[in-house]
């Protein structure tokens, strides 16, 4: 089981591949970034395999600035990219990291073609749809981390409200990776129980709570620089699903052609059943009328948003 990591000098790309290889399941990992910073990540893969011996972890990590190192990978995981800074929203990075997630995508189709792509790099909707185009991959094996983050986020605060134990809440925020995120609170529970029987749901205010959700990536940057933990683990549930073909519905940024709501050409947050073969089936739900109408709303931003970074990319290159 090989997993390469592009971006792998940033700080969410070597959070991401240490969260992987702790978990005993890929036999090589290769992190990959530019030759500048190809000293930086010998040396992280050096304190990585370090701190595996200690738990008894055998994975090759290499080090890398060759493309074709990436050769025979099962996952990339695209995590280069310029991140946000304090004030900034994701569609700030969307000029700037279209023109490195295209290039990267063609390389990740020349060296590993048979692999699946796990774009992390934000803005990820409109990232995921550009690695796709440009990658000339299948839709089942090119996907987006977004929206699995922003339900982990709401999960969080749902169990601190019911003060009930994290595991027992199953929630799922679909949508868009930014503002137009829609909770899907009408599928929302709490030990197979719907949340809204809940007592406390009186004193729960959503409206709040989803603000919430929506800016915790921007209060974490405000605070440390940068989200990390949160990202890779949420990066590792994903490829884990995948390598261990375990068919979860996790919620990834997906092609959309028709499946949900008749929406077509547009990469978004949605329930999917993920497996060796990637996005294996896009799962259609039944959301209540506010949700069908803020998920429409997040389909209509994100396919602008998509448009204009693909019209001025290709403008550039032209
Ligand atoms: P970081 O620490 O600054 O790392 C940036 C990475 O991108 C480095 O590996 C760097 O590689 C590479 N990179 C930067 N500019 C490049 C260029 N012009 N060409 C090629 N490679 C370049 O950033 P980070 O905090 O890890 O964040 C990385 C990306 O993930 C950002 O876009 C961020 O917004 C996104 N993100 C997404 C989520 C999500 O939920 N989807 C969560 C957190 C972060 P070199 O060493 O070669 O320069």
């Amino acid at each position: 089981m090989k997993v390469s990591v592009v971006g792998g000098s940033g700080r969410v790309g070597k959070a991401a591949a240490f969260c992987l290889a702790e978990e005993d399941l890929v036999d090589e990992m290769v992190l990959l970034s530019r030759e500048k910073s190809l000293d930086k990540i010998k040396g992280e893969s050096l304190d990585m395999n370090d701190a595996l011996a200690a738990k008894d972890i055998q994975v090759d990590i290499v080090a890398s600035c060759d493309m074709e190192d990436m050769h025979g990978s099962r996952v990339v995981v695209m995590a280069a990219g310029v991140p946000r800074q304090n004030g900034m929203s994701r569609q700030d990075l969307a000029g700037t990291n279209a023109k490195i997630v295209a290039h990267y995508a063609r390389q990740i189709a020349k060296y590993a073609p048979d692999s699946i792509i796990l774009v992390v790099t934000n803005p990820v909707d409109v990232m995921t749809y550009i690695t796709l185009k440009e990658s000339g991959f299948s839709s089942k094996k090119v996907m987006g981390l977004g929206n699995h983050l922003d339900s982990l986020r709401l999960k969080n605060l749902i169990s601190k409200h019911f003060d009930i134990h994290v595991s027992e809440i199953h929630t799922r925020v679909i949508g868009e990776h930014g503002n137009n995120m829609v909770p899907l609170m009408s599928s929302t529970t709490i030990g197979g129980i719907p949340v809204k029987r809940f007592r406390k749901f009186e004193s729960f205010n959503i409206n709040q709570v989803v603000e919430k959700v929506k800016s915790a990536g921007e209060y974490v940057i405000s605070k440390k620089g940068s989200t990390e933990y949160g990202p890779a683990f949420a990066i590792s549930n994903i490829v884990n699903v995948i390598l261990k073909d375990e068919k979860k519905i996790l919620t990834v940024t997906s092609y959309l052609n028709g499946e949900i709501e008749n929406v077509h050409d547009v990469c978004l947050g949605v329930p999917v059943k993920l497996g060796l073969g990637g996005v294996e089936k896009i799962v259609p739900i039944k959301m209540s009328p506010d949700e069908k109408e803020a998920f429409l709303e997040a389909v209509k931003v994100v396919k602008t948003a998509t448009h204009e970074v693909i019209t001025s990319h290709h403008e550039d290159e032209e």
